[in-house]
């Protein structure tokens, strides 16, 4: 029986491609489930129609009435939630909740800027700064201004948010004006031209508002021209070539990068085993180990800890592991689902081979029992946590994220070389700090700032309020510098900064007046 082919959206209208279609495939049964082909469609008409009749549209609103479009998306999704877990049980192999770190975290976060828009009010462009005198007198004055870009944002996705790697770029895009055109991963893009579908089938968004693309990237980046943006989000290597592609290299078109990144999570000097922060280093350990079967970029990947704590921590780690049920999601004694594809699983092994040859084997998940599937056809690997003795020396550690349910365990002397550990990770998205002494957290956290995006610090007295080490929040900053790619997202309104350009009028206050900001 054939499958589905998935359409895609662009220039206003749905469109198949005309090949036959790469299929995606159910992780752990290895069923196929729909196609998708991108073959055939006219990229540079497709971006211009975006360019052109959405962003046009799309500018003629204020902020206010944009940030209504977003609270209006929100509704639609809502109402469709149940298909959405459907897909991603069946596309992505996760159990419930982890579909809703996704799901909801799409929603949540679409629901945000729909709040923050609002307070932007009825103007069409933002204020930046106060007015600064250009001479003596304050006759001739020079105002900072930032307009919504009058280009699209491409956004080129990765496999393991297929809804939230959606949205969260989508609700600052399209509440500055900007026109959207998505292009989720192959894997799963089954889940994001559901939502696409969805929305454009309320007819909430002016035409041209969102596209989607689903199947190949050819051609895609050859169809930006200098006022389009790019937001990329994958691996360092795609990210190589999206950065040298002409439209950025020699076109300055803006780009947004998010790649791998090798997380740390630092237990601070003074624990105990056993005492509140030493048991909650490890609860967020296991959790972010599994979650998503550790396909999250803001995953802990390094677990850096007294080199007294060094057994303690992987004895107490390793004990939690050993109850995570791996399997069939659809089970519901099953706490970890299987990985994206067959293809990831074997990226996975190769990775842990890697790591092994600089690591002991601490906890091996790998051993236990599949609930409820075939291992020869699920995509499933249970934990694993490793450990090297040899935190300098462990060159790999720091250089190879295994993007699966993997971490290592590494011993520190004193906190300054915690710290440079972190640092051998050259650039990554979060770290999380466990303490409870208010001080020395302050000034690990801006000594990591430095190198990282976001630092996550937990003490007790957040032990039930925290948001978690890898849960990215619509507040916070999003991006991490070095190899995690260079890229800022969200942090509240800032967010909107990547779709606006900046310029100053100079002018008499008079003009400066009239500019309505
Ligand atoms: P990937 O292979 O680099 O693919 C990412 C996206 O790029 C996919 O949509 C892919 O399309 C597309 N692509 C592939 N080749 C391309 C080309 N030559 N030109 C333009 N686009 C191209 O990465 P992945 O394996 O899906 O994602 C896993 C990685 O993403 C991990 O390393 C993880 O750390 C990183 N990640 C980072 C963040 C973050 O926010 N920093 C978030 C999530 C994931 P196809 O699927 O059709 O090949």
């Amino acid at each position: 029986m054939t499958t589905e082919l998935l359409q895609n959206h662009v220039a206003g209208r749905w469109q198949a491609g005309t090949g036959a279609g790469t299929p995606l495939v159910d992780p752990v049964l290895g069923t196929e489930l729909v196609r998708v082909d991108a073959t055939g469609l006219d990229l540079p008409a497709t971006f211009a129609f975006a360019r052109q009749t959405g962003g046009a549209a799309l500018r003629a609103l204020s902020y206010r009435e944009r940030a209504g479009l977003l609270a209006a998306i929100v509704k639609i999704l809502q109402a469709n939630r149940d298909a959405y877990y459907e897909i991603a049980t069946a596309n992505s192999g996760t159990v419930k909740n982890d579909s809703a770190v996704d799901i909801d975290g799409g929603i949540f976060t679409l629901g945000q800027y729909a709040k923050w828009g609002e307070s932007l009010g009825d103007a069409h462009a933002l204020k930046d700064g106060e007015p600064a005198r250009l001479g003596r007198e304050p006759v001739f004055q020079s105002q900072h201004v930032q307009v919504p870009v009058q280009g699209v944002a491409l956004f080129i996705n990765a496999f393991n948010f297929p809804a939230w790697g959606l949205w969260e770029k989508a609700a600052p895009a399209l509440l500055s004006g900007v026109p959207v055109i998505v292009k989720p991963a192959t894997a799963t893009a089954w889940l994001t031209q559901r939502m696409v579908r969805d929305v454009i089938e309320a007819g909430v968004l002016p035409p041209g508002a969102l596209s989607v693309v689903c199947g190949s990237s050819a051609g895609l980046m050859d169809a930006l021209t200098p006022f389009d943006l790019v937001s990329f989000t994958g691996s360092a290597d795609t990210a190589a070539l999206i950065r040298g592609h002409a439209a950025v290299a020699r076109h300055s078109v803006r780009a947004n990068i998010e790649a791998d990144s090798l997380n740390s999570a630092l237990l601070l000097p003074g624990a105990t085993p056993g005492d509140a922060v030493f048991e909650l280093l490890v609860k967020e350990v296991v959790r972010e180990m599994t979650v998503k079967s550790g396909q999250k970029c803001t995953a802990i990947r390094r677990v850096l800890v007294p080199e007294a704590l060094y057994s303690p921590v992987a004895e107490a780690v390793s004990a939690r592991l050993a109850k995570v049920s791996v399997g069939n999601p659809r089970n519901e004694s099953v706490r970890m689902g299987s990985l994206v594809s067959r293809e990831q699983l074997a990226s996975v092994q190769q990775g842990l081979q890697q790591l092994e040859a600089a690591a002991e084997v601490l906890h091996d998940g790998r051993r236990a029992a599949l609930v409820d599937c075939d291992p020869a056809v699920a995509a499933c690997i249970g934990p694993v946590l490793l450990g090297s003795r040899d935190a300098d020396g462990a060159d790999v550690v720091h250089d190879v994220e295994v993007f699966g349910p993997v971490a290592t365990l590494l011993p520190y002397r004193d906190l300054p070389h915690a710290l440079a550990l972190a640092e051998r990770g050259l650039g990554s998205l979060v770290a999380s700090v466990y303490g409870s002494d208010p001080a020395e957290i302050g000034r690990a956290a801006l000594a990591l700032a430095a190198s990282h995006g976001r630092v996550h610090a937990v003490t007790p007295e957040v032990a039930q309020t925290h948001t978690g080490h890898g849960n990215v929040m619509p507040m916070s900053l999003h991006g991490g510098p070095g190899r995690a790619g260079g890229g800022a997202e969200l942090g509240g309104l800032r967010a909107l900064d990547f779709y606006h350009r900046r310029a100053a009028v100079q002018a008499s206050p008079a003009v400066l007046d009239a500019l309505g900001v």
